[in-house]
């Protein structure tokens, strides 16, 4: 391939004014370490970056490109002298690559040099005039062409491409702050954590684990989402937070009425999550809930659970259809390890007519019936707290799962 270089736009960006200069760095310094290791260098230009490929696959380039945030689109560029000869072979020579059937085509030319002899449309008109002279499969449409030959003029350069790829888009991850996301071992949630940090959000993770009612390799599967997430995060790595549940669930299971346990649950969850978000300094919570998709997550529900807490709770799914979710998880590569068939706290234990339309109140009486407080307290202070990086091998030992069967009683 005739390409040395991919230009990397970053759109969005250029709307946050004097934010701007830190948007850059942030987004250098990221794009400097996914290309760790690669034999790539990167140039930094005001409203631009350029890698220059140095022999390396650009496939390989463009894939780490996609853990990148706050890159709206790349383009594979083909750097030559701003001099109209070496302009006239490199078109030449880059078209013959793109065509070797009938084509329609036409030239575009963009002039940042003002200085350039020659104005935007004579260049054009030479150039395309070059390439169909000698080049005979080529034919212009300047309406609808098949291939747009693209022009840059800048210093002393010119850049020539022929096609825009969208990249992930959004914001540097961290510039936004961070914020706690709650993780479970399903579909939704990794996807939310994506999302959140394309908008510029940096993630710590909180799952509440409830081994040996559940079984260790669910466990096992957040580790393995959170190692892959870690791909995005700007130290390609992510805080993870085990939050031992089970004294709560069992609590939960003896006290609180059937109907209402999945209710009271969440209300734990968020209590929980909103004291770690404290401690952790993050600005909010995140979650995998849309709208309606289960008991727990009719808008009724949504507001007897979040009555909870009052830090903001992020819900970048709320109005995903479950495709939509699937076809990014799947992008992610998420989605074989989230549908695993390991059960979680939520789904080893599911009533069977669960409250569609809990009400505060009584939620408020239910949790009159423990110390739920004390459990709350207890579940946050024993929380384990590890780093999970995206080379890293956890094992689970480590963080004092013991590795049983799941409860058989639990699931009559
Ligand atoms: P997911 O596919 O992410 O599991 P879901 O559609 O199964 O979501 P729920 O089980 O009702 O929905 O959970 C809703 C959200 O609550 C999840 O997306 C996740 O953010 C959070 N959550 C559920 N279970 C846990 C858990 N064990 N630990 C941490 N967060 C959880
Ligand atoms: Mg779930």
């Amino acid at each position: 391939m005739l390409y040395n270089q991919i230009l990397v736009r970053f759109g969005d960006l250029t709307l946050k004014g004097k934010n701007q200069k830190e948007f850059l760095r942030k987004l250098y310094e990221l794009m400097a370490l996914k290309m760790k290791g690669l034999n790539v260098e990167i140039e930094n230009t005001h409203d631009r970056i350029y890698i220059h490929l140095n022999d390396v696959p650009a496939e390989e380039v463009v894939k780490r490109l996609e853990y990148v945030s706050g890159i709206s689109s790349y383009s594979f560029v083909v750097k030559c002298s701003n001099d109209l000869k070496d302009i006239k072979t490199t078109a030449l020579e880059l078209m013959k690559e793109i065509a070797n059937k009938d084509i329609t085509f036409k030239v575009e030319t963009r002039r940042a040099n003002k200085n350039y002899p020659l104005h935007s449309m004579e260049v054009t008109k030479q150039i395309a005039g070059y390439v169909l002279a000698n080049h005979k499969l080529l034919h212009v449409d300047v309406h609808h062409p098949e291939v747009t030959l693209h022009l840059e003029l800048k210093g002393n350069s010119c850049y020539l491409y022929n096609t825009e790829v969208r990249a992930m888009g959004g914001y540097p991850v961290g510039v936004a702050g961070k914020g706690l996301l709650m993780l479970s071992g399903g579909i939704d949630s990794p996807v939310a954590g994506y999302l959140a940090m394309k908008q510029g959000v940096e993630v710590e993770c909180i799952h509440f684990e409830s081994t040996p009612l559940t079984s260790i390799e669910s466990a096992q599967k957040v580790i393995d989402l959170v190692k892959i997430m870690a791909r995005y995060a700007p130290k390609n790595k992510i805080n993870l937070h085990m939050v031992p549940f089970k004294e709560l669930h069992m609590a939960l299971l003896d006290n609180v009425p059937e109907s209402y346990n999945i209710t009271i649950m969440r209300r734990m969850m968020y209590r929980i999550a909103s004291k770690l978000a404290e401690k952790k300094d993050c600005l909010c919570i995140i979650n995998g809930e849309s709208v309606g998709q289960v008991a727990s997550q009719t808008l009724r529900s949504m507001n007897t659970i979040n009555s909870v807490t009052s830090i903001p709770v992020l819900r970048p799914l709320c109005t995903y259809d479950k495709l939509d979710i699937i076809a990014i998880s799947k992008k992610m590569e998420c989605y074989d390890i989230s549908i695993k068939p390991f059960e979680d706290c939520c789904t080893v234990y599911v009533p069977k007519a669960p409250a569609t339309a809990p009400r505060i109140e009584k939620c408020e009486t239910f949790e009159k019936a423990f110390d739920y407080e004390k459990l709350v307290n207890e579940a946050v202070e024993h929380t384990n707290s590890i780093t999970i990086d995206v080379d890293s091998d956890i094992d689970l030992s480590l963080l004092g799962l013991e590795v049983r069967e799941v409860v058989a009683e639990l699931k009559k």
